[in-house]
């Protein structure tokens, strides 16, 4: 079933961009916004022997950084990938319907989300391209998500809580869109000079 749905939803990409491009994941880093492939819709991209390099490097990354979710175009690239790691809280029920923490890092290659829950959560959110900054973003509490494994292998998987807020935070990163844009007007004012602080120290 899943197999089928991935034959037939949106073919996967393989343009002469990711070809050509021999990324070295050593040379991966956070980028800080304003970046235009912070800005830009991510492409879809092969499960190989680079993407899969890329996202080890990611959770690497994200771990440095004591973030819970790195998105390619946080890095620099236009793909559609994102790692997350939301880990298991001693308030978390003992053995939830479905998760709102992993026990390991999870890497999911052009994911999607197919399903959200009507309610809508406030939450202050962080992301590691903009330090110091959190802004209130409402979001549905629970979602499922499809997408590829490390493996290449299809897989629908539900979340609530925390992780689905991570993975809804990762997928707007893959379609170029920022807390930023969703974050509440009170959360917009309080963070004004921090944004303008950020957009200085690009054009410096
Ligand atoms: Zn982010």
């Amino acid at each position: 079933m899943l197999d089928e749905w991935y034959q037939g939803g949106t073919p996967i990409i393989s343009l002469p961009y990711d070809v050509n491009m021999s990324v070295d994941p050593s040379k991966l880093s956070i980028d800080i916004y304003p970046t235009k492939v912070l800005v830009t819709k991510g492409r879809e991209i092969e499960v190989n022997e680079e993407t899969v390099a890329v996202a080890i490097r990611m959770v690497e990354l994200m771990r440095e950084a004591e973030g819970i979710g790195l998105a390619a175009p946080q890095v620099g690239l236009s793909w559609r990938l994102f790692v997350a790691h939301v880990p298991v809280h001693e308030d978390d029920p003992a053995d939830p319907e479905i998760p709102c923490s992993s026990m390991d890092y999870q890497v999911f290659f052009n994911p999607k989300i197919t399903e959200f829950s009507k309610d809508m959560e406030p939450y202050d959110e962080g992301c590691l391209s903009l330090p110091d900054l959190t802004g209130e973003v409402r979001r549905p509490s629970t979602v499922t998500m499809r997408a590829l494994d490390i493996d290449g292998n299809p897989v629908e998987l539900q979340a609530t809580g925390l992780m689905a807020r991570c993975w809804q935070h990762e997928i707007d990163h893959l379609d170029g869109i920022m807390i930023l844009d969703k974050m509440s007007q009170m959360s917009r004012l309080k963070n004004r000079s921090l944004i303008k602080s950020y957009k200085r120290a690009a054009k410096g």
